[in-house]
């Protein structure tokens, strides 16, 4: 049998060294828990950074894949298939979008956001294409959204970079006025920042993107990576605010665990014409189905509701702690996407006490971990999470 370490060596023989990856080899999930191949069991926080939204090996969307299978994997795009209609389907009738296009991954969708803004600025805004971003932002990976992240790091590496973006402080509505000129065509934010620190917005900032963005001709695009599909206590985040975006971009959690992403548009912002996007895998039928079983599975269960009620006990829980704990600074999130930060850099003794203790973290900052559980989580669960947390916390620091 070939053990944990055996794995560990054919990675750094065999893969790009791109990630400082916690020393578990993970094998098997189930709900909210995933057990490595030593058998040790532990309460994912991680979810698959914030993937497995309806839980680890969720039966529907198992069941749907496996049928899916053995029914039809891939045609193209040329063709018509049913799960990716029917996927459309529950998208467009469950949120304030119009229309549909399905890809790959988070990245993509913001790709296809992007230049669906550029297009409807070449048609009907005399062909402005500058979209104003946030500091602190994060959109993906490809070249076009290193440059539409606002996080110098990301890009320093990689110039030239795209141009067409301009980055202002987020949450400051004020600083999107100032930043708007005539070549301006969106505003993308995500409703709330994740990667970028768990940073939640003001309503009122949000409402007053979108009239500034109403007033102006201007598309707001909503980045629902993710806050989509019920991270954020309802099933899309922008609802938790009562802002409708012109455009919005969805994967992590859309898929049940399959790489899928998408983005929607209102009827309005809908520039494009035959041609001038596509995908080869995009909207296939496999991970269509399996998106479209995880998706169901949400809103016939009512799991952004649960998101909701858990994120709140969560949160209370993790103030106890914050209480009890003097290094520990400050505690924020919403749903159940939640950060806790510390006065000095203990991410790197936190996470392995935390691993050791059973429970799994994103070690967000050097001085702030996130955690981001299954949305079908119990309240014993988190009571369990609780403990664990608090034990490896304990652990870390004395
Ligand atoms: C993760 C993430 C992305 C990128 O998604 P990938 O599937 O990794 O390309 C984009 N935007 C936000 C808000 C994200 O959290």
């Amino acid at each position: 049998m070939t053990t944990s370490e055996q794995w560990k060596e054919l990675e750094s023989k065999y893969y790009m060294f791109l990630v400082r990856r916690q020393p578990m080899v993970l094998e098997r999930g189930e709900g909210a828990r995933v057990w490595d191949v030593d058998g040790k069991e532990y309460l994912d926080f991680t979810s698959g950074w914030a993937v497995n939204n309806a839980g680890h090996c969720n039966e529907a969307v198992a069941d749907a894949i496996a049928e899916q299978a053995r029914t039809l994997v891939q045609t193209s795009n040329q063709f018509y298939t049913i799960p990716q209609l029917k996927l459309a389907e529950i998208l467009v009738e469950n949120s304030c979008l119009d229309k549909i296009f399905i890809c790959n991954s988070g990245a993509e969708a913001n790709e296809g956001a992007i230049k669906l803004a550029k297009k409807y600025g070449k048609k009907n805004k005399d062909g402005a294409y500058e979209i104003i971003t946030a500091l602190n932002s994060f959109h993906g990976r490809t070249m076009m959204n290193v440059s539409a992240t606002g996080q110098p790091h990301y890009q320093e590496l990689f110039e030239p970079i795209p141009t067409g973006f301009t980055h202002v402080p987020y949450n400051d509505l004020a600083a999107i006025k100032n930043a708007t000129n005539d070549n301006t065509v969106a505003v993308m934010i995500e409703p709330v920042q994740g990667e970028g620190g768990v940073n939640i917005p003001s309503i009122e900032y949000l409402r007053g993107v979108r009239e500034w963005c109403d007033d102006n001709n201007m598309l707001l695009i909503f980045d629902e990576v993710q806050t989509g599909l019920g991270r954020l206590g309802t099933l899309f985040g922008y609802e938790s605010f009562g802002v409708e975006p012109d455009i919005m971009s969805l994967a992590k959690g859309l898929g049940g665990g399959v790489p899928i992403g998408a983005f929607l548009a209102k009827d309005s912002a809908c520039a494009f014409d035959p041609g001038d996007h596509g995908s080869t895998f995009g909207g296939n039928p496999l991970t269509c189905a399996a998106a479209h079983a995880s998706t169901k599975y949400l809103i016939d269960n009512n799991v952004a509701e649960n998101s909701a009620k858990m994120g709140e006990y969560l949160g209370e829980g993790l103030k106890r702690l914050q209480a009890d704990y003097e290094f520990i600074t400050d505690v924020r999130g919403m749903g159940l996407i939640w950060a806790v930060e510390f006065d000095s850099e203990l991410t790197p003794e936190v996470i392995p006490a935390c691993n050791e203790a059973g429970i799994l973290l994103n070690p967000m900052r050097p001085n702030a971990i996130r955690l981001m559980p299954v949305l079908t989580i119990t309240k014993e669960e988190i009571d369990e999470a609780l403990a664990r947390l608090n034990e490896g916390l304990k652990n870390a620091t004395s």
